[in-house]
């Protein structure tokens, strides 16, 4: 019996090695789990469901095999990733959750998002989402041509290099009332999220915050077992063997 969750793998045409890497996670571990939980930006960008790519088209398949086997597979959108929608999880067979989702673990109520929401600093970022997550805008948006929405993409990417190229480090990070806010507001006693690319177990006065890596050199992952909840992580070769 076991939970495992991953973020941030930013997988993509250009980075074979990454995705090689996932898919053999799925095979060698995930295949062993009761459930995985992907806490977002899985995808370094994702323009639609309808995306014909070979890449996509595999990325589909890897996971149906995985879901087939009984294996549960549960998906949060993150900021990258935000146009995954219904056609997606009914091709996969994942479910689709909310912004927040909270687990009973045997050592307590765990709050699970993808943590851009807690980026509170971040107000450039925060009235941005705000903009693109408008259901209008969302809509329009699926309405474009594959074509157009690709451009879109590439312009949004360019847009936040360049942005997070020029703020302070704290800006990146979580606001600290912001999580405990939101664990409050959820009775949880753990918070697990990515996004901040900053791996590590912090403890709170209540509890603590568990925060997932993207994967690079390494890949990141959280385990639910007998011990509790645990950060890991395994070496990645350059050819994207784990
Ligand atoms: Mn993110």
């Amino acid at each position: 019996m076991s939970d495992l969750f991953i973020s941030d793998l930013h997988l993509s045409p250009e980075r074979p090695a990454i995705n090689r890497a996932f898919f053999a996670f799925l095979e060698n571990r995930v295949g062993k789990a009761d459930n995985l939980y992907i806490l977002g930006d899985l995808v370094e960008v994702w323009i639609g469901d309808d995306d014909p790519s070979p890449f996509t088209r595999e990325l589909i398949q890897r996971l149906t095999a995985v879901t087939s086997t009984g294996t549960q597979v549960y998906f949060q959108q993150g900021n990258r990733d935000f146009l995954v929608g219904g056609k997606f999880a009914r091709e996969t067979g994942i479910t689709l959750l909310p912004e927040y989702h909270l687990l009973t673990t045997a050592e307590g109520k765990l709050l699970i998002c993808h943590g851009d929401t807690l980026c509170t600093d971040d107000l450039d970022y925060q009235a941005f989402r705000r903009k693109v997550r408008h259901p209008l805008v969302r809509w329009l948006l699926a309405h474009l041509p594959l074509k157009k929405r690709q451009q879109i993409a590439q312009d949004w990417r360019e847009k936040s290099r360049k942005a997070n190229s020029n703020k302070a480090d704290n800006i990146m990070d979580v606001n600290g009332n912001a999580v405990n806010a939101v664990m409050e507001r959820f009775g949880a006693s753990m918070l697990l999220h990515g996004h901040t690319h900053r791996p590590g177990v912090h403890l709170l006065e209540h509890g603590k915050r568990i925060v997932l890596g993207d994967w690079g050199k390494q890949g990141w992952y959280a385990e639910i077992g007998c011990e509790g909840i645990e950060l890991l992580s395994f070496p990645i070769s350059a050819e994207g063997t784990i």
